[in-house]
């Protein structure tokens, strides 16, 4: 164990002339250029190109004209077969991504190998095991027939088209597999939109997929300001599908775009995830569920629990005991193999995050811990605990996607849930407790796309992903991902 040495592949690309990836090749642009920042550091790593109108065209119609040519005349089986090399080359470069990774959000080497490059693997692997399943169904034609004529009905699932995906910068190669893996097996292509703050992973990975053999167009990649970029691609006339994942509030203008065309979107937004523990829990059960749910990445998962409801009676020592625990969590490289708390992903969410815990105490929840930056430079912000006031706080129904746990203890349990459902977020939940019969109750009470029980955080590639109410629409993963990327076409015949 130690710090990562940055690897040579690393340092060569990073002073690079990034831009784009378009139909196959490099495309430096002639936009601003826009500079990547190094959370840990807060200093300039390298610098991309933004892309406008010229860069999206050029991506459009490259994904089209691989949508009519190559990749339509790519057969089923060859398509899973390039995903499987793609995760191959993934594994091969595994500590170059993971580096890059890092560098770019922040996030520790041991996540961004474990989670980002590890699930990307693995999720790719089981898109791939699409490849041939993904079939429509013969029907039985109830009609009576005229004289003595017969029927014959079947539908067939067809692909949309060019499929555009907009990313958040928390898992910039692991949310980007979900969707264009997802839509590849499906036979449609893909212009990928990055964050602005994390555009060089999938720069990288885009040149891997063209290195295995994915055909000029199939997968292209356009970097810059989102609020140009956005409504340029999905405005145009070869955009077949849009899947985003980012806010509610970027997801909701997304949304309108898209059904101003008439084209079916994808919409993973944000959530203040409730965790529900019941009282038969030890107070240091409670505190390790607090950890996993809360606090991993330093809480920039969309599905990470914000709030937490904890008997009454237990509260007070949980908060004590969730103190020391966080206490341990000393600020250090994310490079390094053993840090347990890297910084917070960019300068602006550090400021909204800090503003939302301020806000907080001004309105009169206790800070029970943490809140604070610690000295030297970097994002870094240590994580914090709240005692929130009452169910109606702030703290408790608005998202900080950050390292912010906000408590409050319940009497009964069935107050809790009526707090959980109070949200209009409807993203992930967790119940805690031996009782699985309860667990089981509340996971039917509870209105959440994924509730989970005694875990949190954990996805699995057959399982769909999704968020209902304010958290989006459509579902990722399992079986349910070929409803987002297909339309039906019904098929009959006379004979
Ligand atoms: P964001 O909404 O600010 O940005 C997301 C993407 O949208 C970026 O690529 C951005 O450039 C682009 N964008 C900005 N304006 C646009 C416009 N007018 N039209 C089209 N695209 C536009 O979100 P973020 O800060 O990058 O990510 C954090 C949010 O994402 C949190 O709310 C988090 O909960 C959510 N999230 C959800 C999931 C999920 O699966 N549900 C996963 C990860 C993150």
């Amino acid at each position: 164990m130690g710090r990562a040495q940055l690897l040579t592949t690393v340092s060569e690309f990073l002073p690079r002339d990034h831009g784009h990836f378009i139909n196959g090749q490099r495309r430096s642009g002639s936009g601003t250029r826009r500079p990547v920042v190094d959370p840990a550091s807060g200093k300039r790593i390298a610098e991309v190109h933004d892309g406008g109108a010229a860069e999206v065209t050029a991506a459009m119609a490259a994904a089209q004209a691989a949508f009519n040519g190559e990749w339509a005349a790519t057969p089923t089986l060859a398509r899973g077969n390039l995903l499987l090399k793609l995760a191959a080359a993934l594994e091969a470069h595994r500590e170059e991504l993971a580096q890059l990774e890092t560098l770019c959000s922040g996030k520790t080497i041991a996540l961004s190998r474990g989670l980002e490059l590890d699930q990307s693997v693995a999720f790719l692997r089981y898109f791939a095991g699409w490849a041939g399943k993904i079939n429509g169904e013969t029907l039985a034609v109830s009609i009576p027939p005229f004289a003595d004529e017969k029927y014959r009905a079947f539908t067939v699932r067809e692909p949309l088209g060019v499929v555009v995906g907009i990313l958040p910068w928390n898992f910039s190669i692991m949310i980007a597999v979900w969707k264009f893996a997802a839509a590849l097996i499906c036979g449609n292509t893909v212009v990928l939109k990055p964050s602005e703050y994390t555009p060089l992973t999938l720069l990288r990975l885009a040149e891997l997929a063209n290195e295995v053999g994915f055909p000029p167009g199939t997968l292209n990649v356009v970097n810059g300001d989102g609020q140009v970029l956005g409504p340029l691609l999905i405005a145009h006339p070869a955009c077949g599908k849009v899947s985003f994942t980012g806010s509610m509030k970027t997801g909701r203008v997304v949304g309108d775009a898209a059904s101003q065309r008439g084209i079916p979107v994808t919409l993973e937004l944000g959530g203040k995830n409730a965790a529900l523990f019941l009282d038969d829990l030890s107070v240091e059960e409670m505190v390790d569920g607090i950890m996993e749910a809360g606090y991993l990445n330093q809480g920039q998962i969309c599905s990470s629990a914000e709030r937490f409801y904890l008997p009454a009676g237990k509260l007070d020592a949980v908060l004590q005991a969730l103190s020391l625990r966080l206490a341990a969590l000393k600020p250090d490289s994310p490079l390094d193999d053993d840090c347990l708390l890297g910084p917070l992903a960019n300068a602006p969410h550090l400021e909204k995050v800090q503003g939302l815990i301020a806000a907080a105490q001004q309105d009169g929840d206790r800070l029970v811990f943490g809140g604070t930056r610690p000295a030297g430079e970097g994002y870094y912000l240590l994580p914090a605990a709240i005692a929130a006031r009452s169910a109606d706080s702030a703290i408790m129904q608005q998202e900080t996607f950050g390292p912010v746990g906000a408590f409050l203890a319940w009497q009964q349990e069935e107050q809790a849930l009526q707090w959980i459902n109070d949200s209009p977020y409807g993203l992930s939940a967790s119940v805690w407790t031996h009782d699985l019969s309860k667990a089981l109750r509340y996971s039917e009470g509870i209105q959440a796309g994924t509730v989970w029980i005694n875990m949190h955080n954990i996805l699995d590639p057959a399982l769909p992903f999704g968020g209902i109410k304010g958290s989006g629409n459509g579902r990722e993963f399992g079986s349910a991902f070929i409803q987002d990327y297909t339309r039906l076409k019904s098929v009959m015949m006379r004979y």
